[in-house]
């Protein structure tokens, strides 16, 4: 059994987000993390979460939010810490990768959460492009622990975040041609790792190109176990546990 730590649920690309669960479970994945990025998606989360017992969410405001989003926004979120079925702040972070962004702006809004997420003693989830500096210089800042979701950095970098306390998502992006991060994870342990979809983007080999689904996490662990020289039971017992670990509330 296995565990999307990160997916985007939402009703915008799933006509049937019952058919997407369902379809998943027959994939072996019995265990979602949907994240939000606004107040809407939030809210969307929330709800997804409440009507599916293997629905849970976090919820945050996302980098792409720099100018939209309200400081009620963030108020919300301390109400949302304390539903059962909300894991994580999240996704946050950073995000330098368009034209347009600004980073003071983002970076107020980053350690408004990361300041929540502290106060609260609950984990992140940080996405985090093009800005790797910035992330690490404003993570160490706040007594926290997450997910580096989506993981794409260096060697190095990985080093820093796992000392800091942080597991490192790994989806589809790891099957594609080229990808660098194959280099990066084949000499770091497997309980540094948390396994995540982003669906319905990042879509896995063979079907990239395709809608994503968090049931093709088994064409991620297919890749890595043929990669790494580990079974497949054993890449869901220890990933399954590093997810637990980092996301308390799934064990209540
Ligand atoms: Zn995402």
């Amino acid at each position: 059994m296995f565990i999307d730590s990160h997916c985007h649920l939402e009703k915008e690309y799933y006509p049937d987000i019952d058919e997407v669960i369902s379809a998943s479970k027959d994939l072996n994945v019995n265990l979602f993390i949907t994240a939000g990025t606004n107040a809407r998606t939030n809210k969307e989360a929330m709800d997804c979460a409440h009507n599916h017992e293997e629905v849970y969410a976090c919820v945050g405001v996302h980098p792409e939010y720099q100018d939209g989003y309200t400081d009620e926004d963030i108020e919300i979120l301390k109400g949302y810490i304390k539903d059962d079925k909300v894991v994580a702040i999240g996704e946050i972070g950073l995000d330098y990768h368009y034209e347009g962004y600004d980073r003071n702006k983002q970076i107020t809004l980053l350690e408004k959460q990361l300041k929540l997420a502290e106060e609260y003693n609950f984990p992140v989830v940080i996405h985090s492009r093009d800005a790797t500096e910035d992330t690490i210089t404003t993570l160490k800042k706040y007594n926290v622990k997450g997910v580096i979701h989506s993981f794409s950095g260096s060697k190095e970098t990985a080093q820093i975040y796992i000392k800091m306390g942080y597991k490192l998502g790994i989806n589809g992006v790891v099957t594609f041609k080229n990808a660098h991060i194959k280099e990066v994870i084949k000499d770091l342990e497997i309980e540094n790792f948390v396994l995540e979809t982003d669906s319905p983007f990042l879509t896995p080999v063979p079907f990239r190109g395709t809608q994503n689904i968090p049931g093709n996490i088994k064409y991620i662990v297919d890749f890595l176990s043929e990669y790494l020289g580990i079974s497949s039971e054993e890449i869901a017992n220890i990933t399954t546990k590093n997810t637990h670990r980092i996301f308390d509330k799934l064990n209540k």
